[in-house]
């Protein structure tokens, strides 16, 4: 018996942390991290984590018109630790389907990203490379929000045009597979 088993279960890190600095690295921010603030009261089982799984991305056509993998992601990322009660461990441990490609070669699967935040993993979605382009692009389409109400119309122009740049950048990210949705697996560490 130990000191874990007389604890709650915390499976986002809300008892001893905030969510936005720790559960998605500061990607998602408090604003977005509503959904998940609740406490669970069952009984802790154990400490967990999130490990990237890695996986094979990108939308490269190969000379003979199949698809082949552009990128490839050693994964490896590893989540904070949670400490989870019976019901999470199992909730968290189902998790998407393993990345790679249909049967056709036509739908990549695993790679759209889940719904919920412990299925993708926030280094690989947002990577230091694309980091820049993101920022950028959040800090336009606000500029755009204010000139609207504005009414700048050659202001408006000139963001969209940079806008629409920095988006195709970060299009091409998605299709290279630099910005890829590696999904997270739950390991008990001890
Ligand atoms: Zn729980
Ligand atoms: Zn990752
Ligand atoms: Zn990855």
């Amino acid at each position: 018996m130990t000191a874990i088993l007389t604890q709650r279960c915390d499976p986002f890190g809300m008892e001893t942390e905030r969510y936005g600095q720790r559960m998605a690295g500061g990607l998602f921010g408090e604003a977005s991290a509503g959904n998940y603030k609740w406490f669970c009261e069952e009984p802790a089982v154990g400490r967990y984590r999130m490990i990237c799984t890695g996986g094979d991305y990108g939308f490269r056509r190969a000379a003979d018109s199949g698809l082949v993998a552009a990128y490839h992601c050693d994964g490896g990322h590893q989540g904070q630790v949670m400490v989870l009660c019976r019901k999470h461990v199992r909730d968290f441990s189902a998790g998407p389907p393993k990345p790679g490609w249909s049967a056709d070669l036509k739908t990549p699967l695993g790679q759209i990203g889940g719904t919920k935040a412990s299925e993708l993993c926030p280094a690989c979605v947002a990577p230091p490379a694309a980091r820049e382009l993101m920022d950028r692009a959040n800090f336009l389409s606000s500029q755009m929000t204010a000139m609207l109400q504005l009414g700048l119309l050659a202001r408006i122009a000139a963001i969209q045009s940079e806008l629409d740049q920095v988006r195709a950048g970060l299009d091409e990210m998605h299709e290279r597979g630099i910005i890829h949705k590696c999904p997270l697996r739950l390991v008990e560490v001890s």
